[in-house]
């Protein structure tokens, strides 16, 4: 390392290791530029002389496999050079799905459904991060699902959502949202409504799934699928249940031996379950930072980031006009349901919510469906609001909304518990 005290510093890296950096600081700025050689970040190529722009929150891993030359500048919080990462396992995986794709390619098949399991903080995300650059980079157009309620990577919390990956992350900005399949959920937890989860990943899983017939070069290229951190008890059955939805090829299990040995127990055997160590560099986040990335996305849904900010719309919606539902009634016994239902269909009705103050904050999905008569839980999302005011006088709430005109008259709106207070304005 070779230190320069206004323009920042060079980091020699060695082939095989990783310069790894935290920010922490409100306002803090880091840039990285690659001087000489060769490095990507998360299975992104980073490009020779372009500055790279990290803020407050970034956890950073640049990695090497010919050994390169960085400069950095700006005030990181934590700063190290790491030769011991789990990279070569994580290449070797993408080289058996390369495999499985060849394969399908060659017969028109569908191509692997890869499913990365393990606890909360391990680099599961990452991970898919990894494995869906490196598959774009030679060429395939995989989908990524992200099953994950509580700190999803594609749309906000609550919900489950698969986009196209057609082109790397970006460096600082990760994949491109553009055109995801959003299902709602409305919880932060599959443990709130364990039989909607489970419905509404069959279902997502389901249409995916056809979707892959429609264009040649996805079929082939198949599905990497993000999951929840709850891996016990039934967090492990919902985790059952999505690698069945999805008729999974392989499974990579990230740190957790008692959950490989579980897996390799309860799935097919034709399931292929990998373990794999977690990178050191992977940083543990304690429950209040995860509740404040959950706000930070649903902030970033209506207000976007400083590189492109987003300006939202509010508007007044009488009581009368707001068609607002939730999904799941209380449990009733068996006996106490109507001749031919379980208690579990409870979990999956579609019902009436009054307004009144205690919607106050909350985030309301705007679905496709039209109607109660249509399946609610299998339409895909339109968009998210949230409620800014409820007047309980005028009968009447405040929205806030991506766009600019008010609900269209036929709007149906699903109640979610997560919350964002909007200090923005
Ligand atoms: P999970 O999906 O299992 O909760 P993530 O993939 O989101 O875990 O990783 C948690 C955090 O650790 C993320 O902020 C990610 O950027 C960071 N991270 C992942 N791998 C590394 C690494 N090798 N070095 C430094 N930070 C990393």
């Amino acid at each position: 390392m070779s230190e320069d005290n206004n323009s920042g510093k060079d980091y020699t890296l060695e082939a095989d290791s990783e310069l790894r950096f935290e920010i922490e600081q409100k306002d803090a700025k880091v840039t990285v530029t690659l001087v000489s050689g060769f490095a990507e970040l998360f299975g992104t190529e980073l490009v020779k002389k372009k500055k790279y722009e990290f803020g407050v929150g970034a956890k950073v891993a640049i990695f090497t496999y010919q050994g390169c030359v960085l400069h950095a500048t700006g005030k990181m919080d934590v700063c190290y050079i790491s030769k011991e990462t789990p990279m070569v396992q994580y290449v070797n995986c993408h080289a058996a799905l390369e495999q499985f794709r060849m394969e399908a390619e060659e017969q028109d098949r569908r191509g692997p459904v890869v499913m990365v399991v393990g606890p909360m903080d391990v680099g599961k995300s990452t991970l898919c991060r990894i494995l869906l650059n490196y598959a774009v980079r030679v060429g395939r157009r995989p989908l990524y699902a992200d099953l994950d309620v509580g700190q999803g990577s594609i749309s906000i919390p609550g919900n489950i959502a698969t986009i196209l990956i057609e082109r790397p992350a970006n460096i600082e900005e990760g994949f491109a949202k553009t055109a995801p399949l959003v299902y709602h959920f409305g919880h932060k937890s599959p443990s709130a409504n364990s039989v909607l989860y489970n419905a509404v990943v069959s279902k997502m899983a389901e249409v995916t799934l056809q979707s892959l017939d429609a264009n040649k070069r996805t079929k082939s290229s198949g599905i990497v699928v993000n999951t929840c951190g709850w891996v016990k008890g039934s967090g492990y059955a919902h985790l059952l249940h999505a690698s069945r939805a999805y008729r999974a090829r392989a499974i990579f299990v990230l740190d957790q031996e008692r959950l490989y040995n579980d897996l390799l127990r309860d799935v097919s055997s034709n399931v292929h379950v990998v373990l794999l160590p977690k990178s050191g560099g992977v940083v543990e986040r304690t429950k209040e930072l995860r509740h404040e990335s959950r706000e930070q996305r649903i902030k970033e849904y209506f207000y976007g980031n400083a590189r492109t900010p987003f300006y939202p719309f509010s508007f007044e919606v009488k009581f009368q006009d707001l068609r607002l539902y939730k999904i799941g009634a209380p449990p009733l016994p068996d006996s106490c349901m109507p001749i031919g239902m379980k208690a579990e269909d409870n979990k999956k009705k579609v019902v009436a919510v009054t307004p009144t103050q205690a919607l106050l904050h909350h985030v309301l999905t705007l679905t496709f469906a039209e109607s109660t008569d249509d399946d609610v839980i299998g339409t895909n999302v339109a968009g998210f609001c949230c409620v800014t005011d409820v007047d309980m006088e005028r009968q009447s709430a405040m929205l806030l909304s991506p766009q600019p005109r008010p609900l269209p008259p036929n709007a149906l709106l699903l109640w979610s518990e997560l919350q964002f207070m909007d200090n923005h304005a």
